[in-house]
């Protein structure tokens, strides 16, 4: 844990106090509950959480197969007719769920549980054509506010920090209403477009933030390097936050390094996804990220589906042991991984994973010379009619190549609108559909969805 030189201003003592256990009641979160529930498993042994971690299944598993119709079925078909007290091998027992979930397994896999509360839907983000629709319950949300509230402490940082993120999730940012103005003022939190940052949009960010002094900056590992990339060559800029974190994508060694060497600070990798968030996180030692093991268990499968040894390249299956709503059991989310067997110096009991080798998207280039940040165009393919999978490689800054997979008459019917945003965000360019039956992968067995080949901070890892 770090320890802080700062004390906290009144209206940082203010949000931790009033404004977010209000805000957390309102809500009907328990958050204080499970941020002592994450303490818990901190000062647990390894051998003591790996216990806790079973207990919690054997209770996850009894729960969907007596509300889940999805798990109920798998289970039976499995030999199994009720879950006493000995844990079934899931392993064995249960298997791989991938994310090409379809609508009718979408609703096997909701809980019947009519005492089930507070349920909100959420779905996936990220590079899929086809989205995911998926349920969340209180418990969920208030755990992954406990957990974040116990990582952030790992860095340094206190709830009512002030806090700055780049993010960029088309139905997360839109015009801020007065009043979303004002929450976000209350919980000290300030967002910039990471979709558009260019020279001059990243120049006002700058200035903007050297008021804000920022205690803690998040962001995509692409546009946090993009914008660290900005202010080594803006020496006048002074950004001094006590932590980053670098989400949502792989954060690369050459990215850290700008990013760490811009703002003068740690960068901490932190791992999740929409379906489970809150999957692992680096501590103060950067050495791998620590698997939150009291609330999700991580394995990692070669292609036979059987667990690779520590050290090796295996796929990520993510079980999460505390969202009733839609439990996500041996749930396979896309990336990759390497677990690590050596315990950490930091102390904490979490295993650790070594790497995590997620979706990786370059950043485009448009005409007037703004980066855009290749998550813009996998929003625009989010649950566009009929595509299986999609790939866009830039050419050049006017020509663009727009490859899909899985629309049987060769003809997309958004396509002419996907186009026109393309055009309206990255100037008027020649965007050229080619349809096709599949991919290849490259060597690290991930599919890349956005290629650029004019883009200054393409990287050689992948
Ligand atoms: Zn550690």
């Amino acid at each position: 844990m770090i320890a802080r030189k700062h004390s906290m201003d009144l209206k940082g003592i203010f949000c931790r106090k009033v404004y977010q256990p209000l805000l957390h009641r309102r809500r009907g979160l328990n958050v204080r509950l499970w941020e002592e529930r994450f303490r818990n498993f901190e000062a647990m042994t390894p051998e003591a959480l790996v216990s806790h971690q079973q207990d919690a299944l054997l209770i996850m598993l009894r729960y969907a197969y007596l509300h889940v119709p999805y798990y109920r079925c798998l289970l039976e078909s499995g030999g199994i007719r009720a879950i006493d007290d000995h844990v079934p091998d899931i392993s064995h027992n249960i298997p791989i769920l991938t994310k090409d979930i379809d609508r009718d397994q979408e609703f096997q896999l909701r809980s019947r549980d009519p005492e089930l509360q507070q349920v909100h839907q959420n779905m996936t983000g990220g590079s899929t054509g086809t989205p995911l629709n998926f349920c969340q319950d209180a418990d969920y949300r208030a755990a992954a506010l406990g957990a974040e509230r116990c990582i952030l402490r790992w860095w340094g940082i206190e709830p009512g920090d002030r806090t700055t993120a780049f993010w960029g999730a088309d139905r997360e940012l839109h015009d801020w209403t007065l009043r979303e103005k004002f929450m976000m003022w209350l919980n000290r939190e300030n967002i910039f477009d990471s979709f558009a940052m260019s020279e001059e949009k990243m120049h006002s960010f700058a200035t903007e933030l050297m008021r804000w002094k920022p205690l803690y900056i998040k962001g995509y590992a692409s546009s946090l390097h993009l914008f660290a990339r900005f202010l080594l060559n803006h020496k006048q800029f002074s950004i001094r936050p006590l932590a980053i974190r670098s989400t949502a994508e792989t954060l690369f060694d050459f990215q850290r390094n700008d990013i760490e060497s811009a703002f003068n600070c740690k960068v901490f990798n932190f791992y999740g996804s929409r379906e489970v968030n809150n999957l692992a996180a680096e501590c103060v030692e950067q050495s791998g990220l620590h698997i939150l093991a009291g609330s999700r268990i991580l394995e990692v499968v070669d292609a036979n589906d059987n667990p690779v040894p520590s050290g090796q390249v295996g796929r990520l299956i993510v079980t999460d042991l505390v969202n009733r709503a839609m439990p996500f059991i041996r749930y396979e989310n896309g990336d990759l991984g390497v677990l690590s067997d050596t315990p950490c110096a930091c102390g904490l009991p979490y295993p650790r994973i070594d790497k995590v080798i997620g979706r990786v998207s370059d950043v485009l280039v448009g005409k007037n010379g703004q980066y855009v940040h290749g998550e813009f165009v996998t929003h625009l393919f989010y649950g566009s009619r009929g595509i299986d999978n999609f790939q866009l490689i830039q050419h050049d800054v006017n020509r663009i190549e727009i490859i899909i997979q899985g629309v049987p008459d060769n003809a997309c019917p958004d396509m002419a609108l996907i186009k026109q945003k393309i055009c309206d965000r990255l100037g008027t360019v020649d965007i050229t559909v080619r349809y096709v039956d599949g991919f290849a992968r490259n060597s690290s067995g991930k599919h890349r969805f956005i290629i650029s080949k004019i883009s200054p901070f393409q990287n050689t890892t992948h």
